[in-house]
């Protein structure tokens, strides 16, 4: 099973039909048919690791400010607490909690609505523990390898750059800033050729990634992602482009 990060941008994709979400609709066909879905969001970012273990999570809509239709969207895709059960084995001895109260934030929903718009796939999210550092989000990227075998396609759902503040809200096709295309470019380069220790310890790649990622949310669900990359296995970038100017749309596709 192939693995993906996406880059979901603005909640009001849920809704729309743009050049993105057609690309999200056309990986959901592109795919083998996971038996779940298991999504790392930034907008589960939480003192500790949980994941969600319900039979039917609810649809979260987390935010706020956004046109009443938006809080209408329900997303019902069933939860899989098996899997959830099989995530925390797999990434003991990490505590992971079994969680009853989340359920499906807009980082998972926007996208999965165009992906699997029948929502016949089980989904479980898996939280970002805030308290820890962006190498430990890598490890445990890579405790999750062996689900990919098993027919789980594994989501991250953040920006690859994600700076709120330089953002042009309601200007969809401002010209993308010079700092946040040169961090992306980096890091297609680095991922193309594997090359995962910079992407890792991003906070060193100078001024461009303190712009790029102000904050770690948007960021870390890429670590979880790339740490899935087996040896020479190929990258590809399905959907790009900048949204407001100062965030990246690119989703990352491994396998
Ligand atoms: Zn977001």
């Amino acid at each position: 099973m192939p693995t993906l990060f996406f880059g979901h941008g603005n909640p009001m994709n849920a809704l729309v039909r743009n050049t993105w979400t057609d690309g999200w609709a056309a990986i959901g066909q592109q795919v083998p048919k996971p038996t779940a879905v298991l999504c790392i969001s930034a907008h589960w970012y939480a003192p500790a690791t949980h994941v969600t273990a319900m039979r039917a999570p609810r649809t979260i809509h987390d935010f706020g400010g956004f046109p009443r239709e938006l809080y209408d969207v329900e997303y019902p895709a069933a939860g899989d607490p098996e899997l959830a059960g099989r995530v925390e084995r797999l990434l003991a001895p990490i505590p992971v909690g079994l969680d009853q109260q989340w359920g499906l934030d807009h980082g998972t929903w926007s996208v999965l609505r165009h992906a699997f718009p029948k929502a016949d796939v089980p989904v479980v999210q898996l939280s970002i523990d805030e308290t820890r550092a962006a190498e430990f989000h890598y490890e445990t990227g890579k405790r999750l390898a062996p689900l990919r075998e098993e027919g789980v396609l594994v989501v991250g759902s953040g920006n690859l750059v994600h700076n709120l503040h330089a953002y042009a809200w309601g200007c969809h096709d401002v010209e993308p800033l010079d700092w946040a295309i040169r961090f992306e470019a980096r890091a297609r380069d680095l991922m193309r050729r594997g090359i995962h220790e910079p992407l890792i310890d991003y906070e060193s790649l100078g001024p461009d990634a303190m712009l790029a990622a102000p904050t770690p949310d948007h960021y870390l669900p890429l670590l979880y992602i790339i740490a899935l990359q087996r040896d020479g296995e190929r990258v590809s970038f399905p959907v790009a482009g900048f949204d407001g100017g100062s965030v990246s749309m690119l989703t990352v596709r491994i396998g």
